[in-house]
């Protein structure tokens, strides 16, 4: 074998390498909300699944930026500040989240942003050739709001609702059903302080710093653009697995 055939398989197998670990990284998308749950101090920053301008123009790249880079960041360096040398420090992100109401604010509001945001991004895909939600997704939410319209309305009523800042949930829960419900501050659906207690399977960040770029204070317009960028392909797999 020569050195020219030699240099070219080489090449060939580290162009295949490379593709291979692209097509991995895509399809770890739906566990990086599981990864983040089993991670336990210090805390990380996950990989955005997607590129800045990849929600325009229902979200501006420059308001995905700031709040991955900055809002997020802030949730998971405050969070590892919080549970430093405390009793939480060997526990995991799932854990921290389960039993946020017995821990300090500090800890809850910052280990519910980390969850929350990762959460978020991991249903948000580009609004080019997105499918929408399958037939089967629609027969299931009409079987639980009466239509598909009309879990929209219930959704964007939980979003708009007159509160300071939070976010709306599409939750499962523990009987199977399905109910929307909107949560304060960084809480979830997952926490045992909830009021709804369930899986989350669809949310969306209505604090202003998730819309007001674009929007000033038309949260309104923001959650009905919300529906262009969701990965309904997720949100359908995280309803039917445990
Ligand atoms: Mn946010």
């Amino acid at each position: 074998m020569n050195w020219k055939k030699t240099a070219y398989g080489f090449a060939v197998a580290l162009v295949l390498t490379l593709i291979t670990a692209m097509q991995m990284q895509d399809s770890q998308k739906p566990d990086m909300v599981e990864l983040a749950g089993k991670e336990q101090f210090p805390f990380s920053l996950p990989k955005l699944p997607f590129a800045y301008d990849a929600l325009e123009p229902s979200i501006d790249a420059k308001t995905v930026d700031i709040h991955y880079n900055r809002h997020h960041k802030a949730y998971v360096d405050a969070l590892n500040k919080a549970v430093k040398g405390s009793t939480s420090q060997n526990k995991d992100l799932d854990t921290l989240i389960r039993t946020a109401g017995k821990l300090p604010a500090s800890i809850r509001n910052n280990a519910g942003g980390h969850w929350n945001h990762t959460f978020y991004w991991s249903i948000l895909r580009s609004a080019e050739n997105n499918p929408g939600p399958s037939a089967k997704l629609i027969a299931e939410l009409t079987k639980n709001f009466g239509s598909f319209d009309e879990f929209k309305k219930q959704f964007k009523e939980a979003g708009v609702t007159d509160f300071g800042s939070g976010w709306a949930w599409l939750v499962r829960l523990p009987d199977g059903s399905l109910q929307v419900y909107a949560s304060h501050n960084q809480d979830n659906p997952l926490m045992d302080i909830s009021k709804v207690r369930g899986k989350p399977i669809l949310a969306c960040d209505v604090w202003e710093h998730a819309y007001y770029l674009k929007y000033l204070n038309r949260r309104d317009e923001y959650m009905d653009n919300f529906w262009n960028i969701i990965d309904w392909e997720r949100v359908e797999a995280l309803l039917n697995t445990n």
